[in-house]
């Protein structure tokens, strides 16, 4: 079964993207649908469907994805105020597209919690 998703178009250049960042194992760019000034998605090279399917030999990788993510906040000097780095996971977690990413969100102060509250009140 492929688990080829629409980034790795993005990784092969087959599709366009507003590239940020990128070295032999991870590549950052701009969401299409952004829900914060600045908003990038930070993803591995190498595909790895869901948080589920990390395992002792990508977790570096995961490591490595988040210090992009503070190589960024330097760069566009977000550090110092703050970000939200998030990575959702399956149907609950609001993942669409499975090929694990690193959301990146800063330029303006987080909201918290990230849900809506739909739960019934119970009688
Ligand atoms: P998630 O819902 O956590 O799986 O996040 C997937 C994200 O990918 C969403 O925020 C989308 O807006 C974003 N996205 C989907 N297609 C593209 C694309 N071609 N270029 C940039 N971002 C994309």
């Amino acid at each position: 079964m492929s688990n080829e998703t629409i980034f790795t178009k993005i990784i092969n250049k087959e599709i366009p993207a507003d590239i940020v960042y990128e070295d032999d194992h991870a590549l950052a760019f701009r969401d299409i649908n952004p829900q914060a000034p600045f908003h990038v998605l930070i993803i591995p090279k190498q595909a790895i469907a869901t948080i589920n399917d990390i395992n002792l030999e990508n977790r570096e990788l995961v490591g490595h994805l988040y210090y992009v993510a503070a190589q960024l906040a330097k760069e566009y000097q977000f550090a110092e105020n703050g970000y939200r780095v998030v990575m959702n996971c399956n149907n609950d977690g609001g993942q669409t597209v499975f090929h694990i990413h690193l959301h990146m969100l800063a330029g303006k102060a987080m909201g918290w919690p990230p849900y809506t509250n739909t739960l019934k009140q119970q009688d």
